[in-house]
């Protein structure tokens, strides 16, 4: 089901142009439209899911193997050395569109990442 609002299933539906890694029938992977890393792209499921805990689990695996697979392109892409998954889930922690999704960010050694 897709909700008329969502720039996400616009993006699904082919209404929004995007830059494809990685697509089935059931999940989509692409580049952010303003990446904070060379490589940026997110991982979203087609069917309209507002966050984790609205995305049916059984979306999980496919979503993990678009992650392993769209991850694995990009770190080669780029030359990353390591890469993060993340996913921010309602306004106080970050969620600016309200279908859920995972970004995958590319990094680099001389990011100086510190923990
Ligand atoms: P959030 O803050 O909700 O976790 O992240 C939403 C992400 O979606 C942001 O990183 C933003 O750059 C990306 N985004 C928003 N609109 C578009 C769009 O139309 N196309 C693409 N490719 N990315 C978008
Ligand atoms: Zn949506």
């Amino acid at each position: 089901m897709s909700n008329q609002d969502c720039i996400f299933c616009k993006i699904i539906a082919g209404e929004i142009p995007c830059f494809k890694i990685y697509e089935t029938d059931k999940v989509l992977s692409f580049l952010d439209i303003g990446p904070v890393n060379k490589g940026h792209a997110l991982v979203i499921p087609k069917q309209h899911c507002e966050n984790i805990w609205d995305l049916p689990a059984e979306l999980g695996q496919d979503i993990i193997t678009a992650a392993q697979l769209a991850g694995d392109a990009i770190v080669k892409a780029t030359g990353a050395d390591g890469l993060n998954l993340i996913m921010n889930n309602n306004e106080a922690a970050g969620q600016l569109v309200f279908h859920a999704h995972f970004h995958l960010i590319p990094r680099f050694k001389e990011d100086g990442f510190v923990h």
